[in-house]
């Protein structure tokens, strides 16, 4: 890993840093893959995406949560955001975190706020989708999920391909609407795979695993290989259109996510949006130092 990726995902994590952020606004080039600070803005933003036949999956931006109030505060956003994707109805689901919902606070707790976001999002039918954070929440988010499945059909997960266990946990978790990613968080060599290629090989395992088994993959990536190889793989094994769908962030390779939805595929778009974008923006510049353009671009037409 590059000392750039880890100095962004350092800046990512830097809890100051991330408190100052909400005073700012979407600055450093951040509006171009944050959707809008607050949920109209957001609405606008899914409605376009929506003209071109692609579906949302919404984030409220936040993690890594150590008070109560702010948790209590984030399931209420949430609440209002499933509101509103029925009010204006919507192609969208939500998208969420453990740790903005109270994990590092109190297991229960959280548990306690997740059934509240369940509960609202059943009533209309939404399926809810549990973002997977760093390997020290990991075991504790799959807690979670085995507790609200007993009660929740509308709920599904992440599987990240750099972990060693993440084959284990697929099977575990193949009858569960599943999105497959690389991920995100700098993880030690003791539980994850350093190398990009073990981790793209191991990416598309899990692709090939999930899309066998039949249950709906959401396959994440900006990788065109992977998304190539998918392609070829879908039509050899007789998988349907409707067993699967590529998903990207809001904002990235936007001309490739509306070929995409053309060519026919189920496409879905990340769309984050909210005041809390430090960290988030911060682990997209990691992922891509390209990405820094967005922020030269905002920095040179001031
Ligand atoms: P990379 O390995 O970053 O890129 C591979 C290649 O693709 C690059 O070399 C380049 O050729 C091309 N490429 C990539 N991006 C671009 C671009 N913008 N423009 C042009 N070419 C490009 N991670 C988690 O840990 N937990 C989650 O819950 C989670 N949810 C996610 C949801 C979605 C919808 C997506 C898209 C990602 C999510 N991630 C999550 C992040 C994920 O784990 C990766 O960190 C992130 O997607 C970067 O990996 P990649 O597969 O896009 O390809």
């Amino acid at each position: 890993m590059s000392w750039v990726k880890n100095f962004f995902i350092y800046l990512s994590e830097n809890q100051t840093l991330n408190k100052g952020a909400q005073r700012w606004g979407l600055k450093l080039g951040a509006q171009s893959v944050v959707a809008g600070t607050n949920i109209d803005e957001m609405i606008e933003s899914i409605k376009k995406l929506n003209a071109h036949g692609i579906s949302c999956t919404i984030d409220n931006l936040g993690e890594f949560v150590f008070e109560k109030e702010e948790a209590v505060e984030a399931k209420g956003k949430i609440i209002k955001v499933i509101e509103a994707i029925h009010e204006h109805q919507i192609d969208a689901h939500i998208s969420l975190k453990p740790t903005q919902l109270g994990l590092d606070i109190d297991y229960d707790f959280c548990l306690a706020n997740l059934t509240e976001i369940m509960e609202k999002a059943k009533s209309y039918d939404i399926f809810v989708n549990m973002d997977m954070e760093d390997y020290d929440h990991l075991q504790t988010s799959f807690d979670l999920l085995d507790e609200l499945a007993k009660t929740y059909d509308n709920i599904g997960t992440v599987i990240q391909a750099y972990f060693f266990n993440s084959v284990d946990n697929i099977q575990k978790y193949k009858d569960f609407r599943l999105r497959l990613v690389k991920g995100a968080y700098k993880e030690s060599e003791t539980v994850a795979f350093q190398d990009k290629k073990d981790i793209d090989k191991n990416f598309l395992k899990l692709i090939e695993y999930h899309l066998l088994s039949g249950k709906f993959t959401s396959i994440a990536t900006h990788d065109h290989h992977i998304i190539n190889h998918v392609k070829k793989f879908v039509k050899e094994n007789n998988i349907p259109n409707d067993k699967f769908e590529f998903q990207m962030l809001y904002g990235f390779r936007k001309d490739m996510q509306i070929e995409l939805a053309k060519e026919g595929y189920n496409f879905c778009t990340y769309v984050p949006f909210g005041e809390d974008w430090y960290g988030y923006f911060m682990r997209r510049l990691a992922e891509r130092p390209q990405n820094l353009n967005l922020v030269a671009k905002q920095v040179f037409n001031k």
